[in-house]
């Protein structure tokens, strides 16, 4: 009787030190994307992002959102919540409302980036894309980037080329379908390949919150080679967009990426 007491007391115990466990992970994905804009922000004080021109950004608003509510006023927090998997088991249907990376503050990426078309504009340069010219940013290096991906690419076997070429843009400075917020896409920093091949959430008859049915047809070997350099991909989200990727390595690191097992 007494070892069952025993137990239930560990048992206890053990549930609240996971409790006390996760805002510690929470704060160290803040660190991460700390460490990977470190060109752009300064630091970290408690809850203020601190940026280089000497502005400040809370982190977390306190505010309880549902996850509709988070893709519409996302805090630096929200945007570090879910953790994108990577490996071989994250390309199952993703759970409902799992959207790693696609909740994102506008803001954050309007300071990096540019606060307007204009703005972007003038950070734009030419990337070979096989056989056409891309425009992507340079800050952040996400033309280097883009580069190796396509160089990675190129090594695949040629039938795949069908899934890449030609691309369905990249630079196009709008506001995501049905939204007010700003795609990444107006940063120069997201590309969508053939649109031929594309699945879309909201084609398949969804509803935010409310997606039936999970389609997919691009091919693992690419989403790897994007994956491989600091590019995230839309087919990992329940609300999925599969010929969509952007550049989001704080969400890639090994400290911050996820596994098929925190889907939450
Ligand atoms: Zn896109």
């Amino acid at each position: 009787m007494q070892k069952q007491i025993i137990i239930t007391i560990i048992a206890g115990l053990s549930m609240s030190v996971c409790l006390i466990i996760s805002p510690v992970l929470a704060t160290d994905a803040i660190d991460e994307l700390v460490a990977t804009y470190e060109h752009h922000i300064a630091g970290r004080q408690g809850n203020m992002l601190i940026w280089k021109d000497g502005s400040q950004m809370k982190i977390d608003d306190g505010l309880e959102k549902s996850h509709q509510q988070r893709l519409k006023h996302a805090d630096i927090e929200d945007m570090m919540r879910q953790a994108y998997p990577v490996g071989k088991c994250s390309y199952a249907r993703p759970a409902r409302n799992f959207d790693p990376g696609r909740v994102r503050n506008d803001t954050f990426f309007r300071k990096i980036y540019g606060n307007s078309a204009r703005q972007v504009k003038s950070h734009l340069v030419t990337v070979k894309w096989f056989g056409r010219r891309l425009r992507v940013t340079s800050i952040n290096n996400v033309d280097e980037q883009l580069r190796k991906v396509a160089a990675d690419l190129a090594k695949l076997p040629r039938k795949l080329r069908k899934y890449l070429a030609p691309s369905a843009g990249t630079f196009n400075w709008r506001k995501i379908a049905g939204t007010r917020r700003l795609s990444v896409h107006s940063f120069g920093a997201a590309i969508d390949i053939n649109t031929k091949y594309a699945d879309y959430w909201r084609w398949s008859g969804g509803k935010p919150g409310n997606v039936p049915a999970y389609h997919n047809k691009i091919p693992v070997a690419i989403i790897e080679a994007f994956e491989d350099h600091g590019f995230i991909w839309g087919g990992k989200w329940y609300h999925y967009d599969t010929m969509h990727f952007e550049y989001r390595p704080e969400l890639l690191r090994p400290a911050t990426a996820g596994n098929c097992g925190n889907q939450s």
